[in-house]
């Protein structure tokens, strides 16, 4: 087996990927390395950054060193695991390429790659319906013809998704792609759509392959290298990136950030703590002649990317993977734009999120949209589907969620205790994100261990009224206003003696 998952979060996951080389822990990025020149020694990348697995391109390696073959870790000077490209990126970008699927599956075993990609045919994100479709087709019918092709058993097999923007083409393409004999799986050119911000395409992208790939396969997205998104994608389930953007980046004065990225000019402070930053002062750093400075910053954003590698694994062991990506995406209103569309699968997410041993910490509700986690979906799903009000306790009571919890313990719930004869009185609490909370509930997880921001005791009608329904209650009272449309067979009072009166009328009347 060369995947194990360790830890999940959402469907974000803490693995182990096992190469002839050695274990590699995901989710990780692996720094693109250009075979022939490098402002960073590729060896660098491992000692002084702990990057242990880096990629490389097959393609130009055959380009500039053709039938010489050179052994790919004595070339780039790296003794970890070395993952090869297939030079189907220069085919979105130059139109073809100078070599054949045959041709490269050879060349990948013959210069010992330990993780190597059969010659698709990316997609892109600005194909034609008809060009997608030849994509997919011609990238299947590739990955079939390898299997026969390969002779090294040793080598970690990556088969491409393509169908870019087209969901039932990427659907399709990850069903193929699932059956043949592969090791990992990497969704092809996400790049023209992360160039245009569009990660609400890209959300629908990652989801619509994983939940047609095995899940036991790691997947790679492919050219994703910018720290602010990293948590997003691990979080749909996303377990390896490539990246040349901390070079490509430094190359043209960017400087990287958990959120953006910055030109060095427009910098007045330089906001990190890596070693480049606390070496260097920004007057420094600008006055370095054009080569030095280009590698000053392609360190500085090769720290930030790893960091925020450890910040995500730290956030998957904590159960807070939800809480980084509502912060990081909160970055730009394009990168929001894809949290909101998260919360269009939160089944997905809820299936794959673990129920037990993620109670380090309680949750942050923000908004409406923390209401999508799946703690809270669970909870909701659990209450209308199983949930039983107890026995002879046939009068609903609804108070506003205290501010202090456990709300069984609330100065409030006490005192509606002490206003009213509670024989019959079924007290629940109403409010975000839980909608309804059921005293005898109020102190298991995580009913009692969140945090929100106060004032939030809207809920939804139809829960409520599926509620009231399902548990057969002779009456339901609710104290506060948060119900805008009257609703049959509820009684709206403001005020805990109000309710002990209606409670008091009800007894009578029985
Ligand atoms: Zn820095």
């Amino acid at each position: 087996m060369s995947f194990e998952v360790k830890e999940r979060d959402l469907a974000g996951r803490i693995g182990e990927l096992h190469t002839r080389r050695g274990t590699i822990e995901t989710p990780y990025l692996m720094p693109v390395v250009n075979p022939v020149k490098n402002t960073i020694p590729p060896r660098e990348l491992k000692e002084n950054f702990g990057f242990g697995m880096i990629i490389t391109n097959s393609y130009l390696i055959l380009k500039h060193f053709g039938m010489e073959r050179p052994e790919v870790h004595k070339l780039t000077g790296f003794d970890g695991p070395v993952m090869t490209d297939s030079g189907a990126y220069q085919i979105l970008v130059y139109g073809g390429v100078d070599t054949s699927p045959e041709e490269i599956i050879s060349f990948q075993e013959a210069i010992g790659s330990d993780i190597a990609v059969i010659l698709d045919i990316p997609t892109g994100g600005r194909a034609a319906r008809e060009e997608a479709e030849f994509t997919v087709k011609e990238t299947i019918k590739r990955a079939k013809q390898s299997i026969g092709l390969r002779s090294d058993p040793a080598i970690l097999w990556a088969g491409p998704v393509q169908g870019g923007r087209y969901l039932d083409l990427v659907a399709e393409s990850a069903r193929s792609m699932g059956k043949l004999d592969f090791h990992t799986h990497a969704l092809g050119s996400p790049t023209q759509i992360m160039e245009e911000y569009d990660y609400a395409a890209l959300v629908d992208m990652i989801v619509t392959a994983k939940v047609n790939l095995p899940p036991e396969r790691p997947l790679h997205l492919f050219g994703a290298g910018h720290p602010m998104m990293l948590s997003l994608a691990t979080a749909l389930g996303c377990d390896l990136f490539d990246s040349a953007a901390y070079a490509l980046f430094a190359k043209d004065g960017r400087y990287m950030t958990t959120t953006r990225t910055i030109r060095v000019e427009d910098l007045t402070e330089l906001p990190c703590s890596c070693p480049v930053c606390t070496s260097h002062g920004l007057e420094e750093l600008l006055a370095l002649r054009k080569a030095e400075r280009e590698n000053q910053l392609a360190r500085h954003n090769l720290y930030v990317t790893m960091a925020e590698i450890r910040t995500i694994k730290q956030a998957i062991r904590e159960g807070a993977l939800w809480e980084l990506i509502e912060m990081r995406c909160r970055s730009h209103p394009k990168l929001f734009e894809g949290f909101k569309r998260l919360a269009h699968y939160s089944d997905y997410l809820e299936i794959n999120d673990p129920v037990m041993g993620k109670s380090v910490r309680g949750l942050f509700i923000f908004d409406e949209l923390s209401g999508a986690r799946p703690e809270v979906l669970r909870y909701k799903r659990r209450i209308s589907e199983r949930y039983k009000r107890p026995d002879g306790k046939d009068i609903l009571v609804l108070l506003p969620m205290p501010s202090d919890k456990p709300f069984s313990r609330s100065s409030s719930y006490w005192e509606a205790r002490r206003a009213m004869k509670v024989e019959r009185v079924h007290f629940c609490f109403y409010g975000q994100p839980f909608e309804i909370v059921p005293v005898e509930l109020a102190e298991t997880f995580p009913l009692s261990q969140f945090e929100g921001c106060g004032g939030v005791t809207t809920m939804s009608q139809d829960f409520l009224k599926g509620f009231i329904k399902r548990n057969h209650y002779t009456k339901a009272i609710i104290v506060g206003g948060a119900i805008k449309n009257e609703l049959k067979g509820l009684v709206r009072v403001d005020s805990i003696e109000d309710a002990a009166e209606e409670v008091r009328q009800d007894a009578h009347s029985i």
